[in-house]
């Protein structure tokens, strides 16, 4: 059996120097330091173990507690909306837009009025740049603007993004990224939250490390949360993040590989970038299939990679048809869904070699 081809894997082996300790609190520094440097200097990274313990943490610096109201995309994974139910509040979910496939900005304000009709106004806003594709983000922070409400931005899949060349990841309010191993950049799982002031770094890294109370023994006024990142995980970081780059290229030149693959195929058509001030990193190259057009289903292409030991992946199911969600509110039509039952996600690893390359090529033709 050939070998497994996989969605995203970020395949990297490191041989760690003596000298990393663990009271080596240093290397936490230096890897903030360095995502900071990348970010610009008026923004605060706080390392922790991941993605979604960054956003629990920027909903709890957002003020969000029991019973507010926090607006949400749908689609998305599901990591995005979980840590709203940590916190007891409620989720209220958005459908996409055919441009970026994230948040629409006309059923974003559509559902911040009814909420305040309703009589209670949304704490939050989260955004999310699915797949890398940057959100329409100025439409959205003026909406954020106008409503006075708090913007978290979901760049986890989004880091070398950019939106009119500033990087995703540094619009929101408070911002969060992921090192998970299948993301762009990878430290061993990982994560980390964005803020705009230094005041705010450090309420998230006191509530990071359990929250102790300045006092000479162990004293908790606050609930606190073990969130921190590993000294291990941020030297791989520190390290990793300095071939963004290169792995942004490698990304890209997938990207193009497929367009080429693909085109004049019937009914299939590749997830690309809508306007030209849009940078996606294209973190997985996606496409979308018309059934009409192509007599073929994602469910059909999907298997006959499978039997060719490749790894694809249906895209995310939208959050308000998830079981888990499935009694809170949504503000749409069915953009979203119709995405989901379209859509499929191509191998796009950074290390996917020419060979790999023309497995999946032969797979895809001899399938046509
Ligand atoms: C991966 C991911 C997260 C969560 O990151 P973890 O580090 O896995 O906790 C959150 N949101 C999105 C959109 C993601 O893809």
């Amino acid at each position: 059996m050939s070998k497994r081809i996989a969605l995203s894997d970020s395949n990297i082996s490191v041989n760690l120097p003596r000298e990393i300790n663990t009271t080596n609190y240093d290397v936490i520094t230096n890897f903030e330091g360095k995502l900071e440097k990348y970010l610009g200097e008026k923004k605060h990274v706080v390392a922790l173990n991941s993605g979604t313990s960054a956003i629990h943490l920027a909903l709890i610096l957002s003020g969000v507690t029991e019973g507010d109201e926090v607006l949400c995309q749908s689609f998305t994974y599901v990591a995005t909306a979980n840590p709203i139910l940590y916190q007891k509040a409620k989720p209220i979910f958005i459908d996409s837009e055919l441009d970026t496939w994230n948040i629409c900005p006309m059923y974003l304000e559509q559902a911040i009025l009814d909420r305040i009709a309703k009589g209670k106004k949304p704490k939050a806003i989260i955004i999310v740049h699915l797949y890398g594709m940057p959100c329409k983000i100025e439409e959205i922070v003026a909406i954020a603007k106008k409503y006075q409400i708090i913007l978290i931005e979901d760049a986890a899949e989004a880091l070398g993004s950019t939106y009119k060349e500033q990087k995703c990841g540094t619009f929101g309010d408070f911002s969060i990224f992921s090192f998970n191993n299948n993301k762009i950049v990878s430290s061993f799982g990982g994560g980390a939250l964005v803020c705009n002031s230094i005041e705010e770094k450090e309420e998230a890294i006191f509530l990071a490390t359990q929250a102790k109370d300045k006092s000479e023994y162990y004293s908790h006024s606050r609930l606190g949360f073990n969130y921190r990142m590993s000294i291990v995980s941020a030297f791989i970081g520190a390290e990793e993040l300095s071939y963004l780059n290169d792995y942004v290229s490698a990304k890209i030149a997938n990207h193009q590989k497929y367009a080429s693959l693909l085109d004049g195929v019937k009914g299939v058509s590749l997830f690309k970038e809508d306007d030209g001030f849009m940078k996606s990193n294209h973190w997985l190259s996606c496409i979308l299939i018309d059934f009409k057009a192509s007599k073929f289903t994602n469910k059909k292409l999907r298997n006959q990679l499978k039997n060719d030991n490749i790894e694809s992946r249906l895209l995310w199911k939208p959050l308000h048809l998830q079981p888990i969600f499935k009694n809170y509110a949504f503000y749409g039509d069915n953009v979203a869904y119709n995405l989901f039952k379209k859509g499929l996600c191509l191998p796009s690893s950074t290390n996917l070699t020419k060979n790999d390359f023309n497995r999946i090529s032969n797979s895809i033709q001899n399938f046509l």
